[in-house]
């Protein structure tokens, strides 16, 4: 669901319309809609996701009539009333349905149904790795044929003329007529059942006399390409020079062919050198040529492959870019300028994540995390790149997260809880500060529902008072400042959260940490120990300070220890906040009228301060 385009729910049933508005809530770019014929014509045409609640009979028969072409169709993904089968019908791959059942049945905690062979037996999309490496395919039917072969035989051979990012199962071959896929824009290279695709790396430079008809500049274009045994759906753009952009002949073509046309002034077109100069341009324009500078300009700094070619009214020169460069040179593309964004995912559950986060992995092309974080995400991240801390360690991984959103890519560094709260954001914010320049790489922080929220609700109220977070982790503070800040928030009698409570090593902290509490509290302080909080294997005690069971705590516990005035009702703790003692004092105030004496419920409650004070 990586497109901006929208997603519609169908329904058609009271149950299937809750489930709608269940679903609706969770994607801000999603809305919900009674089930009708018109209502999915209307959708149809607009692109986006169409999702439907309801028997899978009912959506076959809707649709029948407004199948066209795989390229152009909408995702369709079906789904029952329960939300435990998610079926990617139609679409999987281009169009994002498999992408979409699984995410939907992440976060419903049901299962995707997936049937294209490809991702059951966990190879490579064809059709989506071509779109990702920016390759135009030449002949859609050789797709599934090539995909076939590349599931009866897990490998394909793959030529390549310029450099690509291949899955492992593409091995490459320096014989393109050995070749499975070939990927070049030169003619007649690969066998005829290869699968063919065109890296978009070619910019017609072009020059004609005024009042050229559309029709003869692109008959010059594809004659000189033709001749150069180079493809047309290479083609990036076209480029001329200013005056030109708005001749009607050119303005024609580029609207049909669809391809953006980039212009460049006199100025700019007469700073290239080594070009072919043209008495003509230079009397009608003050350029000293047109068609091979604008070519090398717009394929930004790229090569000239084929020098200016007159053909009767047209001039034709084409460069080739390196493939980013030429990327760069399309100007309706995206600018190579990523974004890095730090996202909480929650405590565990898609349940507890919240839409924006979401939202935000969805967008993103690669994820950087702790494994095991991005194991609980598994169904909303399939598909995507992933650099996880098994591979590299901490620092490097934030980097090279820094690294990828530089060179262009919409980064997610995700962290379980919130990712400012012993987490990634502030580490990553350190790196582009050393980095220098703010306006780098745009970043964001998404925050998340910490620990302390999901282990807080799970305990009841423990928290609706002053607290204190102290992580019990010496990996990066000295044990010493630990004891002192467990020290101060005790005398301060705030309520305590511990994170981190034990880890490999050091196993003895939690048992430490709480007889620093002891000196301050009593031995029947109320305690959580919440441990995996809203994950599958979720363990809630309530307890107190004289009975710990530190057996039960591991690294995924989080201790909350009440402070003097903490209650436990009913197996929930709670911290009051200070309403009983308000009404008190409202009625002495009534009692005694106004300008009353009686203590205020903030001040400070002499009851305590003994406790405090030892
Ligand atoms: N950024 C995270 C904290 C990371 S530090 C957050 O905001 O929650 C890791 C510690 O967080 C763990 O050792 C544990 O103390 C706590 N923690 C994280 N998830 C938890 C969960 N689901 N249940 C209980 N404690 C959790």
């Amino acid at each position: 669901m990586a497109t901006a385009h929208s997603t519609v729910f169908f329904y058609v049933t009271g149950r299937g319309r809750r489930l709608a508005e269940d679903l609706e809530r969770r994607y801000p770019d999603a809305r919900k809609q009674r089930f009708s014929k018109g209502a999915v014509k209307e959708s149809w045409t607009k692109g986006g996701k169409l999702v439907f609640i309801m028997a899978a009979g009912i959506v076959v028969r809707a649709i029948a009539p407004l199948l066209r072409d795989k390229r152009t169709d909408p995702a369709v993904v079906l789904l029952d009333e329960s939300g435990s089968h998610v079926v990617s019908l139609l679409g999987g791959h281009l169009a994002g349905a498999n992408a979409c059942a699984k995410e939907i049945a992440a976060v419903l905690g049901g299962s995707a149904v997936i049937t294209t062979a490809t991702d059951v037996s966990g190879l490579p999309a064809l059709d989506l790795w071509a779109e990702r490496e920016d390759l135009a395919v030449e002949d859609w039917k050789q797709l599934p044929k090539t995909g076939v072969r590349l599931v009866d035989q897990r490998t394909l051979l793959l030529f390549s003329d310029v450099p690509l990012d291949a899955p492992g199962a593409f091995l490459p071959t320096e014989d393109p007529a050995l070749a499975d896929i070939v990927v070049t824009n030169k003619e007649g290279q690969a066998r005829l059942d290869a699968l063919l695709l065109r890296p978009r790396n070619l910019v017609a430079g072009v020059g004609c006399n005024s009042g050229t008809p559309a029709g003869e500049i692109e008959d010059a274009i594809r004659q000189v390409l033709a001749a150069h045994k180079l493809s047309f759906l290479s083609v990036r753009a076209i480029a001329t020079i200013d005056k030109k952009g708005s001749e009607p002949g050119i303005c024609g073509f580029v609207k049909k062919s669809g391809l953006p046309l980039i212009t460049f002034s006199p100025g700019e077109l007469n700073r290239v050198a080594g070009v072919t100069p043209s008495p003509a341009a230079w009397r009608a324009t003050g350029a000293r040529a047109v068609a091979e500078p604008a070519a090398i300009l717009g394929a930004r700094g790229g090569v000239l492959i084929v020098q200016k070619q007159r053909m009767g009214n047209v001039t034709v020169a084409i460069a080739e870019g390196t493939r980013k460069n030429a990327r760069g040179a399309d100007p309706q593309a995206k600018p190579v300028r990523g974004t890095i964004r730090v996202v909480g995912t929650g405590p565990g559950s898609a349940d507890y994540l919240t839409p924006a986060a979401l939202t935000a992995i969805r967008e993103s092309d690669v994820i950087v995390g702790y494994g095991p974080y991005l194991d609980l995400l598994e169904g909303l991240i399939a598909g995507k790149e992933r650099m996880t801390s098994g591979m590299t360690r901490e620092i490097d991984r934030c980097q090279t997260a820094i690294d990828l959103s530089a060179e262009g890519k919409t980064v997610s560094v995700v962290s379980g809880g919130d990712p400012g709260i012993y987490a990634m954001a502030g580490l990553v914010l350190e790196l582009l500060k050393k980095g220098g320049d703010p306006s780098a790489v745009p970043v964001e922080v998404i925050p998340g529902i910490s620990a302390l929220n999901a282990c807080a609700a799970r305990l009841g109220a423990p928290l609706m008072h002053d607290f204190a977070t102290i992580s019990l982790s010496d990996r990066l503070t000295a044990w010493r400042t630990i004891e002192e800040r467990l020290e101060a928030a005790a005398r301060a009698d705030f309520v305590i959260v511990l994170y981190n409570p034990k880890s490999g090593t050091r196993r003895d902290h939690i048992r430490k940490a709480l007889q620093i509490i002891l000196r301050y509290r009593t031995p029947a302080t109320p305690v959580g120990v919440v441990r995996a909080a809203m994950r599958k294997h979720e363990s809630v005690k309530v307890t107190d300070l004289a009975h710990m069971p530190f057996d039960e705590i591991d690294m995924q516990t989080t201790v909350i220890v009440g402070n003097s005035k903490t209650i436990v009702w009913n197996n929930l703790m709670i911290t009051p906040r200070g309403y009983e003692r308000k009404e008190k004092w409202a009625d002495m105030a009534g009692q005694i009228g106004e300008g009353a004496t009686a203590e205020k419920p903030d001040s400070p409650q002499p009851e305590n301060s003994d406790k405090s004070l030892r």
